[in-house]
């Protein structure tokens, strides 16, 4: 059997920043610290933090006043921030900088007394997020379908923003529902998908062209990890989400010749590398090649407090 490793994969710049303000904060301050929701949809990284002492909480009802607690890499909003603020937390942002990006847009679009869509998942911290920086003018919508259906006070005054981490593809195809039904519409196009998604979502269309099944490392609640399954889906690939090398199933290789990995940008690599060593050592494993790809390397600055 031959596995092919796409390139890009993995963790993005985003979520190795928010891992890392919890590990420094950690040393910096010591225990306790509290993150509000995962710090990014990964189990394995959360129960490896929750190990040296993190506790994750999803309400900050649930942390003591005045205690150090840190925001998740998806970000939260203008009433999270007053909340904290009002219990005398001492606050650490973990949010990613271009989902702040997409905060500052969408406010931006809100305060010229827009009706701003977002083009997000129903249920994501993120778009819970960036629902709030909307000053109660923000709408969702996930579909083309709703497009039609979408009912808004002024045609003339409306905007978009969309979610960092949704499908390229379908979200051009919103974009263009959206601009067809109000064509006086203004937003950033696809530029707010950010770069880690449209990468890993470009290498694993290239990976889908060169193998019998897909196998993407990611969380069942990561919504990158979940649009990186759908891609090799659509061109007709046998793609399966697994959390963990133990996750995978005997049967989905009978008859398999060839296996592309990725993983989505919140999965640690060594989860990759132990599916490789378990494809090896248990089902045949002869070639191991890595896709030409795309070289990340960017990154964030960590906050002020974390700084020096
Ligand atoms: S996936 Fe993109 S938006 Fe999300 S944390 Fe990574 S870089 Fe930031």
């Amino acid at each position: 059997m031959r596995v092919v490793l796409a390139e890009v994969r993995g963790f993005c710049a985003g979520v190795q920043r928010a891992i890392d303000i919890v590990e420094i904060a950690l040393k910096k301050f010591g225990s306790p610290i509290y993150v509000r929701h995962e710090i990014v949809h990964n189990r394995h990284v959360v129960d490896r933090l929750r190990a040296k002492g993190v506790q994750f909480v999803e309400e900050l009802s649930e942390v003591p006043p005045g205690s150090l607690t840190i925001f998740s890499a998806h970000g939260v909003s203008p009433e999270v921030k007053q909340e904290a603020e009002a219990r005398g937390l001492k606050v650490i942002d973990a949010t990613c900088p271009l989902v702040l990006r997409v905060h500052n847009d969408g406010g931006y679009y809100a305060a010229q007394g827009r009706e701003v869509i977002l083009i997000g998942h129903a249920g994501h911290p993120e778009v819970e997020g960036t629902l709030g920086w909307l000053k109660g003018k923000g709408r969702l919508i996930s579909t083309v379908e709703e497009v039609a259906t979408l009912r808004v006070t002024d045609p003339d005054r409306l905007a978009y923003v969309t979610q960092t981490t949704l499908s390229v593809d379908d979200t051009r195809a919103i974009i263009a529902a959206l601009h067809e039904r109000f064509p006086t519409i203004v937003g950033p196009d696809t530029k707010e998908i950010c770069y880690a998604t449209q990468n890993r979502q470009h290498a694993v269309a290239e990976l889908a062209e060169l193998v019998d099944l897909v196998l993407v490392v990611g969380a069942k609640n990561s919504s990158n990890s979940n649009r990186l399954r759908e891609i090799p889906e659509a061109r007709g690939v046998p793609t399966y989400l697994v959390e963990e090398p133990a996750a995978l199933k005997p049967e989905w290789l009978e008859g398999v010749k060839s296996v592309g990995i990725t993983a989505g940008a919140s999965a640690p690599d060594d989860l990759v590398q132990g599916l490789v060593e378990l494809l090896r050592d248990k089902y045949g494993m002869t070639e191991l090649t890595t896709l030409p790809g795309v070289k990340e390397d960017l990154h964030f600055k960590l906050p002020p407090q974390l700084a020096s």
